[in-house]
């Protein structure tokens, strides 16, 4: 069932592969040889389903896209005051190699340009023990992606090697008594979460770990607080995509963090994360693929957070088989026979809230993990408030994906959710013209009432397997 996004999600790689305007960083050799072609994206639900898509498992290195984890980290490590005292949260329009400090605090503007990130690494060094330092910070990084990640040493050495400029930075924060460890240190800290490699798999659970208030959703581990997530969250999107965060946030509406190694990570918190990789960077230093996918995902799935419907839990109320609410249809005795024998092929689930990408998609998983348990699946939208466009086209979708496997999808709509707006539509449907007939087929199985429906299956029973 979940192959729906999958197929998805393949089409937007197939659109965004198109793009191949954009340079690759070149300022040192390690990320200027990588092929600037290479595209990954990757979906990760905040219940813990995962999508990928092309080169999703390709590492690259983190970069800029570490800024928010150590962010995060300095945050649990030293408290809130600590760190606000240090560094700011303002968007600073500027370049983010800037060497630029907010002129009457001296602390830098927020904690996603170097000079604040920066920042943010003199506060988790340990200077009496450096590697334990950085292990810890190793350790959270491995523990937001789930897995344990590792530095790559050549882009390690040539960052240390080339970061005039980071050192430049760092120097001018100690000259203005900023830093409270070695810079040294400090800056030496930075290069090496720069070159922590990751995939853009990795990057999407990252994102949900964060869109799951900082519990990681394929381990079940709490990595961080909800409080600090809140905050770092808050810088993402106003600070998160160098100086184009304002039509960033306008346009996808979506907390994010790229890196110059062709990185995006974006979150829609409480729902989902995303991960992209490919190489090539606009005139912001924003991977111009991973751009443009994240724009495709959010105006196609309703993703921009601040669209008003509400969040994407708790969709299936109850689910049931149908022995428990048989039909009052009059069946004769042999009929009668077979449904009790066979009623239990039929199940029900109960939906509530608000039906949107996010909310179906965990529906379509629960069906799949279901789908040795029905023949026929009844959708109850009675307790359902709205349904998105998309998530209307992903029911009827639902349907259509069923009947290949010769089993049987009905709906019951007693309020009329579906009708409500025109212009219900699939992913594919509208992809490949076929608009209307998709809705044409899936009005065919809604149904006013549980009853009718559940009547509906019955018939679906007694014609038996040979005849569907
Ligand atoms: N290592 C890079 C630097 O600090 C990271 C830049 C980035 O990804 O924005 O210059």
């Amino acid at each position: 069932m979940p192959s729906m996004v999958q197929r998805y999600l393949d089409q937007i790689a197939l659109t965004c592969v198109d793009a191949d305007e954009g340079q690759v960083a070149d300022y040192i050799p390690e990320l200027g040889a990588v092929n600037p072609d290479q595209f990954g994206l990757a979906l990760a639900m905040h219940r813990g389903s995962l999508y990928t898509v092309g080169d999703a498992h390709v590492p690259f290195t983190i970069q800029s896209v570490s800024k928010p984890l150590t962010y995060a980290l300095a945050l649990s490590l030293r408290g809130f005051d600590a760190v606000d005292a240090k560094l700011g949260v303002e968007p600073s329009g500027e370049a983010f190699n800037e060497i630029s400090v907010d002129p009457a605090t001296h602390r830098p503007k927020n904690p996603m340009i170097n000079a604040g990130a920066i920042v943010a690494a003199s506060l988790v060094c340990d200077p009496n023990d450096p590697a334990a330092g950085f292990a810890r910070l190793l350790d959270c990084y491995s523990a937001f992606a789930g897995r344990s990640l590792v530095v790559d040493e050549a882009v390690y050495q040539s960052e240390k090697a080339t970061g005039a400029r980071n050192r430049a930075i760092t120097y001018m924060l100690e000259s203005l008594g900023i830093l409270d460890v070695d810079p040294e240190l400090a800056v030496d800290l930075y290069f090496r979460q720069c070159s922590v490699r990751v995939t853009a798999e990795d990057l999407a659970v990252i994102a949900a770990t964060l869109a799951a208030g900082g519990n990681n959703p394929r381990t079940g581990r709490e990595v961080c607080a909800p409080h600090i997530v809140r905050r770092v969250l808050s810088v993402m999107t106003t600070c998160g995509m160098y100086d184009g965060a304002g039509d960033w946030v306008s346009a996808v509406g979506l907390p994010a963090k790229s890196g110059v190694s062709g990185a995006v990570l974006a979150v829609l918190p409480g729902q989902l994360g995303i991960g992209v990789f490919s190489p090539r960077l606009d005139e912001h230093g924003n991977s111009v693929r991973g751009v443009t996918a994240c724009r495709r995902l959010s105006s196609d799935l309703g993703l921009h957070m601040f669209n008003v419907v509400g969040e994407g839990r708790a969709t299936v109320r109850s689910s049931y088989d149908i022995r428990e609410v048989p039909s009052e249809t009059p069946r004769d005795g042999r009929d009668e026979a077979i449904l009790r024998a066979r009623r239990d092929r039929v199940r029900v689930y109960d939906l509530q809230g608000p039906l949107t990408f996010t909310s179906m998609e965990s529906v379509l998983q629960r069906l799949d993990s279901d789908s040795q348990r029905f023949d026929a699946a009844i959708l109850n939208l009675g307790r359902v408030e709205t349904a998105d466009a998309l998530s209307r086209g992903m029911l009827f979708g639902m349907h259509a994906q069923l009947e290949n496997s010769g089993r049987l999808g009905l709906v019951v709509d007693p309020d009329r959710v579906l009708s409500r707006e025109a212009g219900a539509w699939t992913l594919d449907a509208v992809r490949q013209g076929k608009l209307m007939a998709a809705v044409e087929s899936a009005r065919t199985h809604v149904y006013p009432s549980l009853s009718e429906a559940v009547s509906a299956a019955e018939d679906f029973l007694l014609a038996g397997p040979r005849l569907r």
